[in-house]
C-alpha cells in the first residue's frame, strides 16, 4: 500500500477524501436495517460493498477452493474440444457448448451473437512433413492457417529463397516450378540461460506500479510506423502472388522466435476473406529441422522432401460468433445496468488455446457459475462475454461494441485504399449508442495462466481508492498491485475505445510469453490450477462489487470529437514483455497494439 501511494503522492490527498467519501457513504448504505428490504420483492438481500462483503468472500473462496469447477471447464475446452480457430468447426462447438453451459447454470439469456462478416473457417487434419534425401528424417511441423493442403503426399527438390523486397524474388522468377520452397533465413537458437517460467517478485510489481509519462504524440512518427506495416503487408501480398504464380508446390518455414527445442509459433499464412487466392500450402518448422535442410544446402546436397497437409476451408457461414450470457440484475433502478466480464474464446491452431485464451474464459465461466451457485442476485445485470475474432485484431469485441455501445465511422479516404482498416485513421467523432451509459465496467481475463496480481488501471485515478478495498481481501492471494498504466493487445481496448470503464488484470507471466502463446505447447498441462481458481474468485468477487454498489464504476473523460490517433505501433505484438510478433501476414494482419501504450518493465 506504502509503495502504490508513493507512486499516485501527487495525488493521494484528493485520493484519501475520496475514499473517506465513499466510506462514509457506505456506512450509511450499511446501517440502513437489513430486515427492511426495498419494496419491490425481487430486490437482493445482500449488502452494497465498497468495502467488501466479507461474509460472501469468505463463501466464494471456500466454494471455488473447495468445489471449484474451472479446471473441469478447462478440460472440456482444452481435450473435448481442442484449439479454437475463429470460423473452424471447433469455435462452432465451443460457441454452442458455452451457451448451453450457461443455462445449465441457471444464467438467462444465454445466445450466440454474430458480431459482422468475418470470412472463411479453416481447420487442417493431417500434417506430415519429413526428409527424405540425404537421410530419412521426421520433421516436427505445423501448416500455417488459411493455407491449403498438398492433395496427397507430394515430393520434391527443396530450394532455398531469401527474399524481403520485390528486387529480390526477381531473382527467382522462373527457377521454382515444382520446388518445395524453403522461405527464409534459419537462424541458431541461443542456449536457455534463464527460468522459462517466472513470477512476478515484488520488486517487479512495484515498477508495475510506476507510472511512466506516455511520450509527447508524434504524428510523422505514427506516420512512419504505418506506411511501414503497409510496405511489410504490401510485400507479404506480392510474396505470396509469386509463390502461386511460380507453381511452388509448398513452403516450408522456420518457426519464429522464441521457437526451439519442440516448440512451433505459429499463426496464418493466407486470407479469411473470401474471394481471395488461397496460395500455396506453407508449413511452420520446428527451428533445428530447419536449420539442417538450410546447413546442407549451403553445402550443396540436394535434399527431397515429402509433404502431406490435409487442411479444408469452411464456406457454410462466414459470421462469427460471441456467446453472451446474463444473471438477471434485480434492483428496479439498477437491473438496466450492465457489469461486464469475458474473455476471447477463439485461439490459434498449434496447440489447444490453453492459456490464450482458455484460460481466461474458463475463469469468467467459473466466477459466473460461483455466482450463480451461491444464489447470488445482483442490482445490475451481469453479462458474461466470450469472443471470438481477437487473434484477427479483436474482431468480436469491437464488433459487438459497435453494435451496442458505439464506434468511429472508418476511415473511406481513398489514400487509405490499401491500407488495412485498422492502420487506417479513424474516419470521424466517436458515435455512442444510449446503452454505452449503461454499463458499468468491462473486466478480462486474457494474459495466460498466471494468477491476478493486481489490475492496469488504463489510467482511470477514480478507481483506485474503489479497487484498493476489493482488492484487500486478496493479499493473501497475491493481489496487492494497481497501476495506472494501460495495457493493450486484447478485449478491454474495446471498451474503453469508446468510454466504457475496460480492465485487465495484471496476471503472473509463468511460461506464456516464452513457450505457450500462439504455439503447440499451448496445452492444458501448461496450465497451473491454482492459479485459475484464484483469478475466478477475483474475478467473482470484482464483478459482484461492480454490480452490487450503489453508483456505477466512474469513467474517464471521453472527447468524442477528438479523433482517436492511429495506432502506435504497427507491429503485432499481442502482449507486452512477449515474444516477437509473428512474421507479417499476406492478407491477415496480426492486430495492432492500441495507440499510447505503455509497456511493463522488461523481465
Ligand atoms: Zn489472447
Amino acid at each position: 500500500m506504502k509503495t502504490r501511494f508513493r507512486s499516485y503522492s501527487p495525488m493521494a490527498a484528493a485520493l484519501l477524501a475520496t475514499t473517506i467519501l465513499l466510506f462514509a457513504g457506505n456506512l450509511i448504505g450499511a446501517k440502513k436495517p437489513k430486515e427492511t428490504p426495498p419494496s419491490e420483492a425481487a430486490a437482493p438481500t445482500v449488502p452494497k460493498p465498497d468495502i467488501p462483503d466479507l461474509e460472501f468472500i469468505t463463501r466464494l473462496r471456500e466454494e471455488e477452493f473447495g468445489h471449484g469447477e474451472v479446471m473441469d471447464i478447462m478440460s472440456h475446452l482444452t481435450d473435448d474440444i481442442g484449439p479454437r480457430l475463429t470460423g473452424s468447426p471447433n469455435m462452432k462447438k465451443a460457441n454452442e457448448w458455452t451457451r448451453d453451459q450457461f443455462t445449465k447454470w441457471g444464467l438467462v439469456n444465454a445466445h450466440l451473437e454474430a458480431w459482422g462478416t468475418f470470412g472463411r473457417g479453416w481447420a487442417y487434419q493431417l500434417c506430415e512433413v519429413r526428409m527424405l534425401s540425404p537421410d530419412i528424417m521426421q520433421f516436427l511441423a505445423l501448416p500455417k492457417a488459411w493455407t491449403p493442403g498438398t492433395n496427397g503426399p507430394i515430393r520434391g527438390e527443396v530450394t532455398q529463397v531469401i527474399a524481403t523486397t520485390p528486387a529480390d524474388l526477381e531473382k527467382y522468377r522462373g527457377k521454382l516450378s515444382g520446388k518445395i520452397v524453403l522461405l527464409g533465413e534459419s537462424r541458431v537458437p541461443e542456449p536457455l540461460e534463464k527460468p522459462f517460467f517466472r513470477r512476478e517478485d515484488d520488486a517487479d510489481l512495484t515498477k508495475i506500479a510506476e507510472f511512466e509519462i506516455p511520450r509527447p504524440f508524434d504524428e510523422s512518427r505514427r506516420a512512419e510506423a504505418r506506411a511501414e506495416a503497409l510496405k511489410r503487408n504490401q510485400f507479404q501480398e506480392q510474396l505470396a502472388k509469386f509463390l502461386t504464380e511460380e507453381h511452388v508446390v509448398a513452403v516450408l518455414e522456420p518457426s519464429r522466435q522464441p521457437g526451439q527445442d519442440g516448440t512451433i509459433f505459429v499463426e496464418s499464412g493466407g486470407s479469411y476473406e473470401k474471394g481471395k487466392t488461397i496460395g500455396v500450402p506453407r508449413i511452420t518448422l520446428a527451428i533445428e529441422h530447419y536449420g539442417r535442410m538450410a546447413r546442407l544446402l549451403a553445402k550443396k546436397v540436394p535434399v527431397e522432401v515429402e509433404v502431406n497437409v490435409e487442411a479444408q476451408f469452411y464456406d457454410d457461414d462466414d459470421k462469427a460468433y460471441d456467446t453472451l450470457a446474463e444473471i438477471p440484475g434485480a434492483d428496479p433502478k439498477l437491473k438496466e445496468q450492465l457489469v461486464m466480464l469475458g474473455g476471447h474464446m477463439d485461439s490459434w491452431h498449434a496447440g489447444e488455446g490453453a492459456t490464450d485464451n482458455g484460460a481466461g474464459v474458463a475463469v469468467a465461466m467459473e466466477a459466473v457459475r460461483l455466482l450463480k451457485h451461491l444464489g447470488v442476485v445482483p442490482r445490475r445485470t451481469i453479462r458474461v462475454a466470450l469472443w471470438s475474432g481477437e487473434e484477427e485484431g479483436l474482431l468480436g469485441s469491437r464488433g459487438y461494441v459497435k453494435e451496442h455501445y458505439g464506434s468511429r465511422p472508418e476511415n473511406t479516404n481513398p489514400k487509405y485504399k490499401d491500407v488495412p482498416p485498422f492502420l487506417r485513421p479513424p474516419g470521424g467523432p466517436l458515435q455512442l449508442k444510449p446503452e454505452q451509459k449503461l454499463v458499468s465496467a468491462y473486466f478480462n481475463l486474457d494474459n495466460g495462466t498466471g494468477k491476478v496480481r493486481g489490475v492496469y488501471l488504463q489510467g482511470n485515478a477514480q478507481v483506485v481508492p474503489i479497487f484498493q478495498k476489493w482488492m484487500e481481501p486478496f493479499r493473501d492471494l497475491g493481489m496487492t498491485t494497481l497501476t495506472m498504466r494501460t495495457t493493450g493487445g486484447t478485449d478491454h481496448l474495446s471498451f474503453d475505445a469508446v468510454g466504457i470503464p475496460g480492465f485487465q488484470f495484471i496476471q503472473d507471466p509463468l511460461d506464456y510469453g516464452t513457450l505457450t502463446h500462439h504455439s503447440n505447447l499451448d496445452v492444458y498441462e501448461h496450465i497451473r490450477a491454482d492459479d485459475l481458481k484464484q483469478a475466478a474468485v477475483i474475478m467473482a468477487s470484482f464483478v459482484y462489487n461492480a454490480a452490487m454498489r450503489d453508483e456505477m464504476m466512474p469513467r474517464k473523460p471521453i472527447r468524442p470529437e477528438e479523433f482517436q490517433p492511429p495506432p502506435e505501433s504497427e507491429s503485432g505484438a499481442e502482449k507486452k514483455g512477449e515474444p516477437a510478433p509473428p512474421p507479417a501476414n499476406p492478407v491477415n494482419p496480426a492486430k495492432p497494439l492500441p495507440s499510447g501504450e505503455q509497456q511493463p518493465p522488461k523481465p
